[in-house]
């Protein structure tokens, strides 16, 4: 089969592949939609993971079942499904203990373009069918389902992690299409105020639509000032981390309460480390 594959950092192209193997509890799946995504670019031209050679990238995607595995109850042969980025060992100590992305190692839940072939083929294969598949509805489109793999779950992981509560303050950092939905996650979970770090005008749109309060650039001071400033001194109660980089992390924690959470969800794919200030002041 075909895959468009990175064959090398900062080098892609398309390339001929055994079609992937089903085991018991697995499943191949025929695309419907793909999308790219702004990982896929970190991985090939940044190098973020390291090298990788000849592995099919994409994560994002909902298709067609070709073939199930002998233990697969759920899904068969025809469903059309959307396949999260995300596909962990549900049977792992980390799954289990709520951690399912990190399921048998850092990160080792993303499986797709990271340890195995991505998405971006004839064929793509999924590892525990009956967890990691879920069915498409004919009211969804498949355009509509790629962000369902993505977008969506990601930033509402990014408002899990900082434990977003009825009424909270939150500042949310980014509003690329995953900062954006983690503005409606934090909305749907009652935050009271939801701040926002970002400039481009219609993503300070959508934000509002999807229910941001106030809106601050990077780009008129650093922004835990700005922060302060709005919540008369007191910071907020949760941030939600979907972009900017390593070097923007400790106003992030400047900008919290005591107490206050951060939910990280960004690639942080460039630079080595995060910086924690010894003093919130
Ligand atoms: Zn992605």
């Amino acid at each position: 089969m075909k895959g468009f594959a990175m064959l090398g950092i900062g080098k892609t192209g398309w390339i001929e592949k055994e079609r992937p193997k089903c085991g018991p509890l697995d499943a191949i799946v025929k695309p419907l939609a793909l999308s790219p995504c702004t990982s896929d670019i970190h991985t090939v031209w940044e190098g973020a993971l390291g090298e990788r050679h000849d592995m099919i990238l994409g994560h994002e995607g909902c298709g067609v079942v070709d073939e199930v595995g002998e233990l697969v109850k759920d899904f068969k042969v025809g469903d059309r499904v959307m396949v999260a980025a995300i596909t962990p060992d549900w049977s792992s100590l980390e799954a289990q203990g709520g951690y399912p992305m990190h399921s048998n190692g850092m990160l080792a839940g993303w499986k797709f373009s990271n340890f195995k072939d991505g998405v971006f083929g004839e064929y793509f294969h999924v590892n525990e069918a009956d967890a990691n598949l879920a069915f498409l509805p004919d009211s969804i489109t498949p355009e509509e389902a790629c962000m369902l793999s993505d977008m969506v779950p990601t930033g509402f992981h990014g408002v899990e992690l900082a434990d977003v509560q009825f009424g909270d303050t939150v500042l949310v950092n980014g509003i690329g299409p995953v900062g954006l939905m983690g503005v409606a996650g934090a909305n749907l979970r009652g935050a009271s105020r939801i701040i926002c770090v970002g400039t481009r005008p219609a993503c300070r749109e959508a934000a509002k639509k999807y229910g941001a309060t106030d809106f601050i650039s990077y780009k008129e001071g650093p922004i835990d000032e700005q922060v302060m400033k709005l919540t008369n001194n007191q910071g907020v109660d949760k941030v939600i981390v979907a972009g900017g980089g390593v070097e923007s992390f400790d106003a992030m924690i400047k900008s919290l309460k005591p107490g206050g959470k951060i939910g990280n969800v960004n690639y942080l794919g460039s630079g080595d480390f995060v910086t924690i200030p010894t003093q919130a002041v």
